[in-house]
């Protein structure tokens, strides 16, 4: 179903890049959404004294005193303008929903040579909504971290979040390749293994490898939530089954992912087309008896989890929480 061009991602390797590297030290950064990912990079930033000084903007006065009491954030504001001044770095780490009208807000208040990246999952939607809105002089350069878990907030994030998976940036054709690197350095700093992709090529994998498994899964809880009560209690006594796993990503936030179905709609589109014929071929199969269809399918399957282990990609994000790199 995959593009033939995917390119063959292997398991990441330890990047030699080392903090002291020039293009790897900003002046200041601005976090704009400081959850579960924001924080996590804030994080990466203040372990490896990537920068002098974390600016960070959130919605909430209560978010941003979390940030601070965690020690992430040297200034705050609910202003995104305000938070960009002077920085050479900004990162939006807001659901997709949000960038353009904080594109817009915040775009007087860039300064000339800044580097406007991101972490949003999809992204041919970046180069929509925020593109038009920065000046002259400053860089694009959307990218997606491919790690996450269920939690959302400052207090969920934590800096080995990123350690051994892949980021994703999807720069459009003519940007500046020393600003792609320095993002590059960035999150290969961070653990991961870096890959440039274009932007709907990115929308059309990760529709597969993560939007369609997230839909399913809301959509088999769902099934599950609009039982008669007494069927209701069993489904969540027998969970583990098989069901327990689709409820850990069905309680993923439900702001960002409406976004990610919203902003990345066309690819979702599509291969949720392919889904559904795929699902009505097993319903056949299942009804006519044919054994061997389902057997050959399952077979097949089975080898793409080995591909998964191969590749390392295995493990959820939560056990590297607490485990420390290898060596
Ligand atoms: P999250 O934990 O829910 O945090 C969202 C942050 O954005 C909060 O600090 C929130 O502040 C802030 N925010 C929301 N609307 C805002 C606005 N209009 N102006 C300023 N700040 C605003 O979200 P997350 O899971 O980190 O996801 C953030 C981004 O990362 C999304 O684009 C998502 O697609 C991408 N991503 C997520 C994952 C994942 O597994 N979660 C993985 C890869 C990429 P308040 O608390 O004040 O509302």
């Amino acid at each position: 179903m995959v593009d033939p061009s995917t390119p063959d991602l292997q398991a990441p390797t330890p990047s030699p890049v080392t903090a002291n590297e020039p293009s790897l030290r900003f002046d200041r950064v601005a976090i704009i959404g400081i959850g579960l990912i924001g924080s996590s990079l804030a994080r990466v930033l203040r372990r490896d004294r990537l920068t002098g000084h974390i600016a960070v903007c959130a919605r909430s006065h209560a978010t941003l005193d979390v940030a601070r009491d965690l020690g992430l954030a040297d200034s705050t504001t609910t202003d995104p303008r305000q938070v960009v001044e002077g920085a050479d770095l900004v990162m939006l780490c807001t659901p997709l929903g949000t960038y353009g009208a904080i594109a817009a807000a915040m775009a007087p208040g860039l300064r000339q040579g800044c580097i406007v990246s991101d972490v949003g999952s999809a992204k041919r939607c970046v180069i929509r909504d925020v593109g038009p809105h920065l000046p002259d002089g400053v860089h694009l350069v959307p990218a997606h971290p491919i790690a996450g878990t269920e939690h959302s907030g400052p207090t969920a994030g934590f800096a080995e979040l990123f350690r051994d998976r892949f980021c994703v940036l999807t720069p459009p054709p003519d940007t500046e390749p020393a600003a792609v690197e320095r993002v590059a350095a960035l999150w290969r700093q961070a653990g991961m293994a870096v890959e440039i992709l274009d932007a709907d090529h990115h929308d059309l994998v990760l529709a597969i490898t993560s939007h369609l498994p997230h839909l399913i899964a809301y959509t088999i809880v769902g099934t599950a939530t609009d039982l008669e009560e007494h069927l209701k209690a069993e489904v969540i006594k027998y969970s583990a089954g098989g069901f327990r796993d689709f409820t850990r990503i069905a309680a993923s936030d439900p702001v960002m992912w409406r976004d990610v179905f919203l902003t990345n709609r066309e690819a979702v589109l599509e291969v949720l087309g392919r889904f559904s014929e795929d699902l009505a071929a097993l319903q056949r199969a299942i009804r006519w008896g044919e054994g061997d269809r389902l057997e050959d399918l399952f077979r097949r399957t089975r080898e793409i989890r080995r591909g998964v282990v191969a590749a390392r990609q295995d493990q959820p994000e939560t056990a590297k929480r607490d485990t420390p790199p290898s060596a």
